[in-house]
């Protein structure tokens, strides 16, 4: 007999050689049913493995990532089963399960596919995935691994065979298709009922341009047809709130190839957003004890080589600055954080005087490879919400949590309720990677989790994801669409601390580190405002948006009773547009809904006789005639109810 640890902690006794299937069919018929890929002991199995061995088994379904991993590395497998079938020369190199499907590098020879061959490609898998093949892992000896591909002349295979140790090699068979494979899959093709090729695109052997260009085939597949509707519908909505498209209908942001590539140029109307979204954030960081400070775009080469940043960015960075004459270096700043250092060094500090919290929307350059860069989220500079607080070893606790407080206030004034925290520490089996004292970084570690627990934070711990200079916690915030984005960073460093020998005071006279905290709740201010974009489909709050309200008139003929509501509207401090094109007004209305102006304001000879404006919201629901005065209020009330002060404790 065995002892199988479940994840509720209850063991099970079992006999010798049962499979995790065996005991998910021990614990229900139908959760085992759904279950479709295991691990046993931290490493992936198949759900026909034969456990031989004490250990802790966890059981995956389709609701689970590692499932879903399994389920579309799976239908890899499925697809060059397929590809072989229809070109029967073409090698197989690779074929992963990816963050949303999967995808297989295949050299095709001197055959081509393109788009049109998928609906025939997809028919066969599914041909394929109806018959219910079994997958079946095997070991097999190095050499005979070797030869099966060097008598299908498959050179990529071979030289993925040449790598691994002879005794570690498996082949997975479904069918009569076999493939090199390590192992994680589902029991059977016949789970897989809705499969989708989505692109192809080229792929050089291994990531290197230098080696042979292959072609990548991306797909992905259901358990459900239904699971693939939801999800091409969700793919559409995604291109319809993509930040690019209405950042341009919104009239937010541009690019110039002039300016350069991934240098956004922020127009009006988003300059106005972006300064009332950093307005909302000083004022509550002013209440929470911030002060703000500025520091310039560049720093001396020798600045970031204290720092380490050098180190780190500078083979990929901007190239330097020469000063001719002086023979001086500086560098673009890729982060904020050396400046504010040498702004604490600035005098000594006594421990009576911290926590010392500064902060800057500082503008930071970090090279990114032209083909990487992507609107908003990947760019070449955007603008930090940073902070650095320097505390002592004993403040670190009650900081973080007041620093979990803002980040939470800004996430739920913006509505992004979805969110999780993951929480980075040590990997303890390779505790000299990490730099710093072994003691403060328990401490750090538990003042994290702590304020976490503290807070209600819904958290996951993540060994070895920490900084080499200290442990951190991120919120990774689901959208409207139901994507992960991380956000709002909180980072503890005991390094730079060190590096720039800060120091203060403490009550037994001696000099002491200081500790140091990076955050930035919003990240940065471009990437967040593509989150805010995405998340609100260009809908943004009231308080938040570029304009309220929108004036239509419904002809010249009440040009005086128009510009009367307008300078009534400005009084209230409505930002109000006017349209007073010679269009239909309800050619204006379909105009300023593109616009996602959240009010519309008609006037015609009703309103002016009566002295009211009618009211449409954005959407088409009709409010009715109104004072100025209702509307402002109504305005101001809806604001009221999203914007609320940061409460600092
Ligand atoms: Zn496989
Ligand atoms: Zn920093």
């Amino acid at each position: 007999m065995i002892k199988i640890t479940l994840p509720d902690g209850s063991i099970k006794e079992c006999a010798k050689q049962s499979t995790p299937m065996d005991i998910a069919k021990s614990i229900s018929e139908g959760f085992a049913r759904n279950v479709i890929s295991a691990k046993f002991n931290d490493t992936i199995v198949e759900t026909s493995t034969e456990l031989t061995q004490d250990g802790s088994l966890l059981l995956y379904t389709w609701n689970d990532d590692l499932g879903k991993k399994a389920f579309w590395h799976s239908t890899a497998h499925v697809l060059a089963q397929a590809i072989l079938f229809f070109h029967p020369n073409a090698k197989l190199t690779i074929g992963p399960a990816i963050e949303k499907g999967f995808y297989y590098d295949v050299d095709f020879g001197e055959d081509t596919i393109s788009d049109n061959d998928f609906k025939k490609i997809e028919d066969k898998m599914l041909e394929f995935a109806r018959q219910k093949f079994e997958f079946k892992l095997r070991s097999v000896s190095k050499a005979d691994a070797l030869s099966y591909y060097k008598d299908r002349n498959n050179e990529f295979k071979v030289e993925l065979i040449e790598n691994l140790t002879d005794g570690d090699i498996t082949f997975c068979d479904h069918a009569d298709f076999t493939d090199l494979c390590r192992g994680g899959h589902i029991p059977n093709t016949g789970i897989i009922k809705a499969i989708k090729l989505m692109s192809i695109a080229g792929a050089y052997w291994r990531g290197d341009e230098k080696k042979k260009q292959l072609t990548r085939v991306y797909g992905i597949s259901f358990p459900k047809q239904k699971n693939l509707k939801e999800y091409l519908e969700l793919l559409e909505e995604a291109k319809k709130r993509d930040h690019r498209k209405l950042g341009k209908e919104l009239e937010l942001f541009t690019f110039s190839k002039k300016v350069g590539q991934g240098l956004p140029l922020w127009l009006p109307k988003g300059a106005a957003l972006r300064e009332r979204l950093e307005n909302f954030l000083k004022r509550a960081q002013k209440r929470a004890g911030y002060e703000m400070v500025m520091t310039p775009h560049i720093g001396q080469k020798e600045l970031y080589v204290t720092s380490g940043h050098y180190a780190k960015y500078g083979e990929d960075s901007f190239q330097p600055i020469h000063t001719p004459k002086e023979d001086e270096e500086f560098l673009l700043k890729p982060m904020n954080c050396p400046h504010h250092c040498e702004i604490y060094n600035d005098k000594p500090y006594s421990y009576k005087d911290l926590p010392k919290r500064f902060a800057e929307f500082g503008t930071v350059y970090r090279y990114e490879q032209s083909g990487e860069l992507h609107g908003l989220t990947r760019v070449r500079g955007f603008t930090q919400d940073d902070a650095h607080i320097f505390c002592t070893p004993e403040q670190l606790d009650q900081e973080f949590k007041e620093v979990i407080d803002l980040s939470l206030y800004v996430l739920s004034t913006l509505g992004l309720d979805n969110y999780t925290a993951q929480v980075s520490v040590r990997d303890m089996d390779n505790l000299d990677k990490y730099i710093g004292d072994s003691k403060l970084w328990d401490k750090a570690e538990n003042a994290i989790i702590n304020a976490a627990k503290d807070k209600g934070l819904d958290y996951v711990i993540e060994s070895g994801e920490a900084a080499f200079y200290g442990p951190k916690l991120d919120f990774m915030v689901k959208d409207a669409l139901g994507r992960t984005w991380q956000l709002g960073t909180i980072q503890v460093d005991y390094t730079l601390p060190e590096r720039f020998d800060l120091t203060y005071k403490g009550s037994d006279n001696q000099l002491h580190r200081p500790v140091m905290i990076h955050r930035a709740p919003f990240g940065s201010m471009e990437r967040f405002i593509a989150l805010l974009l995405e998340h609100t489909g260009g809908n943004f709050p009231l308080w938040l948006t570029p304009d309220q309200a929108i004036l239509l008139p419904i002809s010249d003929k009440y040009k005086n009773y128009t510009e009367k509501v307008l300078q009534l509207l400005e009084n209230h401090e409505i930002r109000s547009l006017l349209d007073d094109r010679s269009e239909k007004t309800g050619k204006k209305i379909r105009d300023a809904e593109v616009k996602k102006i959240p009010f519309m304001i008609i006037v015609g000879e009703q309103e002016e006789s009566e002295g009211l404006i009618s009211v449409r919201r954005h959407g088409g629901e009709d409010l009715g005639k109104m004072t100025v005065e209702a509307f402002s209020s109504l305005i101001n009330k809806e604001i009221s109810s999203t914007l609320k002060e940061f409460k600092f404790n």
